[in-house]
């Protein structure tokens, strides 16, 4: 794809993403990227998934190459041989507090390793901004990766403001629940349209003046603006109106690079086996849906998945796994082993027996692969950003359940500005799912967010073209403009 000259000596990023699976996937298929125009990459995890990654993928999973080498540092929190999601609150305070020493011994030791070059460029998560300091004391470009949407980053960029106008701390409990207050219209964020308080991003859902969410996302945001480029897995057109009106806030250009893995396709001819096959998942794949998906005919099966973080309670599981049965639709659940918070997912027999004939159950999936499965014709999801713009980029239409972050911006987008999505009320009940699911799989409205989510399919794969597409081009300048450039 792209071409360097490497005058001297090779480029050297060190990527690291935030330690969650979301972070962890967009931030993994942006360093193959930067391989392929002909960086040598460290890839940073932290201890605790490096080691999660052996076990899902295998003892050589990251072996990688001579020139895509993986490295880890602790994450502050005690060890734990437990393969669920850490607490995000406890992994932000904690890898804000002491991930940055240790990241920068491991760039020091990298500096004195005869054998790679030195590093050239640091390509951080958006949420571990403290790479800025190490960035500086080397005189290196450092690169945030935000691997949320546009729509969600904006969201973020204005929670000083939603303290200073006090939107939030809540007033009290009773607020949190209060449907009425929460459908209160923002009218002052330029870019979002018609936005009320249930679409900022979550964190600001708190009576504590001094919560950590909001502390760190205030620190976070505002750190953003000493890095040299914003990056987005995004894509201009779809887009463009919170991108702008990030532009006039933000001192650093911001550039969307989506859809990652369609750009990725198109330098994969020029890989190695072993850089494809280098993957992320922290659980291990179940890749046998595939071969049930390809026994089903074209848009009949409807996916369910919640991502990596979300929780639930037992009685939500019951009442998501009725609605599916009543719906009669045919359906593949992917249901997490830590799903039901504190609990193990137990699922009703009669459920069981009433769906065997046309349902499939599994922890873990290839979820892209999944996605662009013809078979699939809905999807029912939390609305985390990869999940999102990976349905997207499918032209999969959605029913929304979102849990938390920017989740609930994400989930307003997808219904009513994109017009591929319906939501769904956040205290789930069988027959909304029933009637929803149907309406997905069967109803005028379901064929309409179709139709819009194959055009959106294209505008998301044009943006991916080599030299016309927006993202194509963002990706060069990001490389040659600011990457390969001295501070
Ligand atoms: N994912 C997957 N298989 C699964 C569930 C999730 O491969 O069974 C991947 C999914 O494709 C996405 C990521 O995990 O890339 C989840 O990120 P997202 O932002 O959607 O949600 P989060 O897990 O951060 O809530």
């Amino acid at each position: 794809m792209g071409s360097i000259s490497i005058s001297e000596q090779q480029p050297h990023a060190v990527c690291i993403p935030y330690p969650a699976q979301g972070h962890i996937n967009p931030m993994l298929k942006l360093a193959k990227l930067l391989h392929s125009f002909g960086f040598h990459i460290t890839f940073v995890n932290t201890d605790f998934n490096h080691r999660r990654l052996l076990k899902s993928r295998g003892p050589k999973a990251l072996d990688g190459l001579s020139s895509f080498r993986f490295e880890s540092i602790p994450d502050g929190l005690p060890p734990t041989d437990v393969d669920a999601t850490q607490d995000i609150p406890s992994l932000c305070q904690s890898t804000r507090q002491f991930c940055l020493q240790p990241f920068k011994e491991l760039v020091s030791k990298l500096n004195c390793d005869p054998n790679v070059p030195q590093v050239s460029c640091i390509v951080s998560d958006g949420v571990m901004s403290f790479t800025i300091d190490a960035a500086d004391e080397l005189g290196v470009p450092v690169v945030l990766f935000w691997t949320t949407s546009a729509c969600g980053f904006l969201g973020y960029l204005h929670y000083q403001q939603l303290v200073e106008r006090g939107y939030t701390p809540f007033k009290d409990e009773s607020y949190l629940s209060n449907k009425q207050y929460l459908d209160t219209k923002i009218d002052w964020i330029p870019g979002m349209k018609d936005v009320r308080i249930r679409d900022i991003p979550t964190f600001i859902r708190t009576t504590d003046p001094k919560d950590v969410m909001v502390d760190f996302i205030l620190g976070e945001t505002k750190r953003a603006k000493r890095a040299n480029a914003i990056v987005l897995n995004t894509v201009d057109s779809l887009e463009q109106e919170a991108l702008n009106a990030m532009s006039s806030l933000l001192p650093p250009p911001v550039f969307s690079i989506g859809p990652l893995q369609l750009l990725l396709k198109q330098v994969a001819s020029h890989d190695s086996d072993s850089l494809k096959s280098l993957g992320s998942n922290l659980w291990k794949e179940d890749t046998s849906c595939l071969q049930w998906l390809d026994q089903m005919s074209a848009n009949s099966v409807v996916y369910v998945n919640f991502g990596s973080i979300t929780v639930m309670t037992k009685d939500q599981l019951k009442e998501f796994a009725w609605g599916l049965a009543n719906s009669g639709q045919t359906f593949l659940w992917i249901i997490r082993p830590d799903l039901v918070a504190g609990d193990t997912a137990v699922l009703p027999p009669e459920f069981i027996d009433m769906t065997k004939e046309r349902g499939m159950l599994t922890n873990w999936c290839p979820q892209e692969e999944v996605l662009q499965h013809p078979a699939i014709g809905g999807f029912l999801t939390h609305n985390g950003w990869n999940s999102t713009f990976e349905s997207i980029v499918a032209g999969v239409p959605m029913i929304c359940w979102p849990f938390f972050a920017e989740q609930q911006t994400n989930c307003r987008y997808c219904c009513t500005e994109w017009g591929i999505g319906m939501e769904i009320d956040s205290d789930v009940k069988r027959e909304e799912i029933e009637k929803q699911v149907r309406e997905l799989m069967e109803g005028d409205k379901g064929k309409e967010m179709r139709k819009r989510a194959q055009e959106w399919k294209k505008l998301m794969s044009d943006a991916a073209e080599p030299h016309s597409g927006s993202s194509f081009r963002n990706l060069n300048h990001l490389v040659h403009k600011v990457l390969l450039q001295s501070p």
